[in-house]
């Protein structure tokens, strides 16, 4: 089982996360964008040549979460998400994966929208 989905396994909502001490810059990170709602930078973990990842300030625990009164926070992120593929040269497109809960493979409690390119992806995903 690949490390990633073996850590969603038994990862578990709830609590500050990795990326609320990241959005805060508790943890020193070099952002590819940032602004008033949300921060880019790249996943540790890249699993194409070009794998961001979007996170909100906010922190919702993960889709399934969200609410009606975050819609435009969410629509936000997506298209932070196509500005930053077009800041960093994903001419040819590139994919967006948001991961929900353990069958979603979600590993990361704080919810975020992956930017993956640089390689034709696969259909379906894993
Ligand atoms: P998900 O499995 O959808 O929750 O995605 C979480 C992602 O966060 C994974 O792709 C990890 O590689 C990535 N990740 C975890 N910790 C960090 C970190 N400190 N900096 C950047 N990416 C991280």
């Amino acid at each position: 089982m690949a490390d990633e989905t073996a850590k969603a396994q038994v990862a578990k909502p709830g609590g500050d996360t990795i990326f609320g001490k990241i959005t805060r810059k508790e943890i020193p990170v070099n952002f590819i964008y940032e602004d008033d709602q949300c921060v880019a930078f790249p996943d540790v973990a890249p699993q194409a040549p070009t794998h961001i990842l979007v996170v909100p300030k906010k922190p919702i625990m993960q889709l399934s979460q969200a609410e009606d009164g975050d819609a435009a926070l969410l629509g936000h992120l997506m298209i932070v998400a196509k500005k930053c593929a077009e800041k960093v040269g994903l001419s040819k497109g590139y994919r967006i994966v948001v991961n929900d809960g353990a069958d979603g493979g979600q590993s990361v409690y704080h919810i975020h929208l992956h930017v993956l390119g640089g390689r034709t992806m696969g259909w379906p995903p894993g």
